[in-house]
């Protein structure tokens, strides 16, 4: 299984040399396993995808964990989304109180984007999903809730014997520290339990995270902790503060290394880079 990451930063997009090493663009990852690709979420990240490049089908799938701007506004400029012959399934979060088409239609229709959803040109196919298990081929995808604001799905897909687990935003526990003793109390456990690669939330650093219990994200340390419970063997930060320069986010991880001593490999999500597993 091949990941890809197309935008690594949270919040908002960046464009200056501020952001560069790491990364400018929103979340969106791609996960290529046989002859199939999910993307996860939508960010500014999904632009850089080149679907005529090996691509084997028309069929795109796009899994949202939710619908905060960074992680859905490259939606609207997503060139496939506009070829008719293309057939787009898009996944993301029930949530009781509207359907996703109609969440989906406060941003993709006027006046704030030109084109209502329903004069999308391609074969639009939205699905909505909660906590739930599904085959899709070459893969087996699960869906979870996780703490964040608003209905958020965390994703666990496995492909043969290896196992990916998305955390983009995540809090695994609210204003505490210390994780709870029991498994089953903590956020997105069962989720990333012994994958090969976790992908979760590292905003902020110990201090910022001390003042923004609730925000619904993680901070470096939280991220590593998590990791080392739930024993997933990899791990990879993410979603950086758009506000962090990459000298501060170098500086954060140097720091969460020199006085941590866990047995699983951590690096900084690097935009544009390719993880095999
Ligand atoms: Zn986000
Ligand atoms: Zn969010």
């Amino acid at each position: 299984m091949k990941v890809k990451l197309h935008g690594t930063r949270g919040s908002y997009p960046l464009s200056s040399d501020f952001g560069k090493t790491y990364g400018g663009n929103t979340p969106c990852v791609e996960v290529i396993g046989g002859s199939r690709r999910l993307i996860l979420d939508a960010g500014t990240g999904i632009l850089g995808i080149d679907f005529d490049l090996g691509h084997p089908s028309n069929r795109i799938d796009i899994f949202l964990t939710h619908l905060h701007m960074d992680h859905i506004q490259g939606l609207a400029f997503f060139k496939p989304l506009f070829n008719p012959s293309n057939e787009i399934h898009l996944w993301g979060p029930q949530d009781s109180t509207s359907s996703l088409q109609n969440r989906l239609n406060q941003y993709l229709s006027p006046p704030l984007f030109p084109i209502p959803l329903r004069d999308i040109p391609s074969k639009l196919h939205i699905h909505e999903l909660a906590n739930t298990t599904m085959d899709l081929g070459d893969f087996v995808l699960t869906s979870e809730f996780i703490s964040h604001p608003g209905p958020t799905l965390g994703y666990r897909i496995q492909h043969g014997s290896k196992t990916v687990c998305y955390l983009p935003d995540h809090e695994p526990i609210i204003g505490r520290s210390r994780l709870y003793p029991e498994d089953e109390w903590i956020s997105g456990f069962d989720l990333a339990h012994e994958v090969d690669l976790l992908i979760h939330d590292a905003q902020y650093n110990k201090k910022e995270y001390k003042s923004k219990p609730g925000w619904g994200h993680s901070s470096i340390d939280l991220a590593a902790r998590f990791c080392d419970r739930t024993k997933a063997r990899r791990l990879v930060l993410f979603h950086h503060d758009p506000a962090h320069s990459d000298k501060q986010i170098k500086k954060m991880f140097e720091k969460l290394i020199r006085k941590t001593d866990y047995d699983f490999p951590i690096e900084l999500a690097v935009q544009g880079q390719e993880i095999e597993i």
